[in-house]
């Protein structure tokens, strides 16, 4: 058996960090080398090496191996993953939502030396949604469409990354006219426009629905994750897909094979 591929998860504290590190400590293929967290996080001084495999560690020495780093350490994190996995010459798979226009072109930026996999959403589900809801917005240039999502209370940025993602396909997919709303707009609808609302609720793991509408009647596509895991599933599914690949910028939609 080949040895297993090494990985980094950065933000590993987190809701995703634990789901990574619960994930891939269950599969053969797979090893954890270290989880890092933010200096002076609980889980450094805590026993947890009796619970999870690999370490926790706020700085990762210089030794450290890894074939590819997962970062699901937030807007907050990114930049430190990325200037880690840059220094180091480690793939990156980034889940982080809520980038700012900075962060993204240096991870385009960063692409030219190493293999970047970022995806706003890891759900095989959302990927299908993306691919449904640009062929509904061909074929139905005119409705107004609505983008409406839901998630955990805790969620920082709004709107989701991926109900950013939907948008952009929706206005890929008519020839990238029109304008987004902002997401708390007021006023009467303007043509051609794609406008957004967040609910922030409880434990909601994340929902999305894109509603296309004409006077008369409407269409209303929805996906709705109830297991966390599975966007950590995709990311471990993305990482073993990119470990060795040259550098290069990819998305979820590569990994599945799906057209853009
Ligand atoms: P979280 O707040 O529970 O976890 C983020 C963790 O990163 C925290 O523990 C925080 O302390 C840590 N962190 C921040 N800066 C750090 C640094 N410099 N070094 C080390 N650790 C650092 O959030 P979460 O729910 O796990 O979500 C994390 C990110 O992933 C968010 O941007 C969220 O929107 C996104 N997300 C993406 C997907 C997807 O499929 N792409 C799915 C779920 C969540």
């Amino acid at each position: 058996m080949s040895d297993p591929i090494q990985l980094v998860v950065f933000g590993a504290a987190g809701r995703m960090g634990q789901a990574i590190f619960e994930l891939a400590s269950q599969s053969p293929d797979l090893e954890v080398s270290a989880g890092v967290v933010r200096p002076g996080s609980g889980v450094l001084s805590s026993s947890a090496e009796n619970l999870l495999p690999g370490a926790y560690v706020a700085h990762v020495p210089a030794d450290a191996k890894a074939d590819a780093l997962v970062d699901f350490s937030g807007p907050g994190g990114f930049d430190a993953a990325l200037d880690l996995a840059r220094a180091r010459g480690w793939p990156l798979v980034s889940g982080s939502t809520g980038l700012s226009q900075r962060q993204l072109s240096s991870m385009e930026d960063a692409a030219t030396h190493i293999p970047v996999l970022w995806a706003a959403n890891f759900s095989l589900g959302v990927a299908a949604l993306a691919h449904l809801v640009s062929q509904a917005a061909r074929l139905l240039p005119d409705w107004d469409c609505e983008i409406i999502e839901a998630h955990h209370r805790n969620k920082r940025d709004a709107p989701s990354g991926t109900a950013l993602m939907l948008g952009r396909r929706i206005r890929a997919a008519r020839g990238g006219t029109g304008a987004d709303s902002a997401i708390d707009r007021s006023g009467s609808r303007r043509d051609g426009e794609i406008g957004y609302a967040a609910i922030r609720a409880g434990d909601i793991v994340g929902e999305h629905e894109v509603r296309l509408a004409a006077p008369g009647e409407r269409i209303e596509l929805i996906h709705r994750a109830t297991d966390r895991n599975l966007f950590a599933r995709g990311a471990l599914t993305a990482a073993r897909w990119l470990a060795g690949k040259p550098p290069g910028f990819h998305g979820i939609a590569d990994v599945l094979g799906l057209d853009h």
